[in-house]
């Protein structure tokens, strides 16, 4: 079953969002060569706790840390390491969340560290948009592979391929709720988006194959083909007219 929230309960979700935005923000602008990811966790972990919130991810199944900080051809879920600094022309996919009241928000970004090559800034720049296409069809009416498809169209249409075993889903008081939000799909599918449905919308897309596996630390995983991959995720409430981003600071 597809959960809606009332007005209020969103008003809710929003606050976490914008919590789970800024330490996005502050881990974005904190990114250059030199800090490791265990600087960036501890971050995103103190701007979370002194907004009053609680990291999402810390202790979920067992997850180790606050963000997951996921390295070139990482494609999600890579733990943060003190030793492990970001060098000149890496990207980095972090992945953060944050509860409030009870209520979760859920985002992801890649950033370039220093000068990354051509073909990696246009992924991050296709993923973006990828995520961007998929949100405006975040509108009473649609239907759920409505969002799938223009993720798939966009990701695709510029030559990359769409991660299959890991989708976006949807999130309220739990972080992962129906209905799961694949990154690809029939248009004209799926079930009829209604407002107050909420989706976490979070295209991973790779730059070779769209193969995965996961490593022997059984959380980081990685392009089977040894390519960059990127991931861009907004948690999104479904509205009568429109999208709304709950994501933003
Ligand atoms: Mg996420
Ligand atoms: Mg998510």
């Amino acid at each position: 079953m597809i959960i809606r929230k009332s007005p209020s309960e969103i008003e809710i979700m929003r606050e976490a969002g914008r919590v789970t935005a800024r330490a996005l923000r502050l881990v974005g602008e904190a990114a250059k060569v030199g800090i490791s990811t265990a600087e960036l966790d501890a971050i995103a972990e103190q701007v979370i706790r002194d907004a009053g919130a609680a990291p999402a991810f810390k202790g979920y199944h067992g997850f180790p840390a606050t963000i997951c900080a996921s390295l070139n051809n990482e494609v999600v879920h890579g733990i943060p390491v003190w030793a492990r600094r970001l060098k000149d022309g890496d990207i980095l996919s972090v992945d953060v969340g944050a509860i409030v009241d009870g209520y979760y928000g859920d985002s992801a970004m890649t950033f370039a560290v220093g000068t990354v090559s051509v073909d990696a800034r246009r992924l991050l720049d296709v993923t973006m948009q990828s995520l961007q296409s998929g949100i405006s069809k975040c509108v009473e009416g649609m239907r759920l592979y409505d969002v799938s498809h223009a993720v798939q169209t966009v990701a695709e249409g510029a030559g990359f391929s769409v991660v299959r075993d890991y989708v976006g889903h949807g999130i309220g008081r739990a972080m992962h709720e129906e209905p799961q939000v694949p990154n690809f799909g029939q248009a004209g599918k799926g079930p009829t988006l209604k407002e107050g449905m909420v989706l976490a919308i979070e295209p991973m897309i790779n730059a070779g194959g769209h193969a995965v596996r996961s490593l022997d630390d059984g959380w980081t995983v990685v392009t089977d083909d040894g390519s960059l991959s990127a991931h861009f995720e907004h948690t999104v409430a479904v509205g009568l007219d429109g999208p709304t981003i709950l994501t933003l600071e």
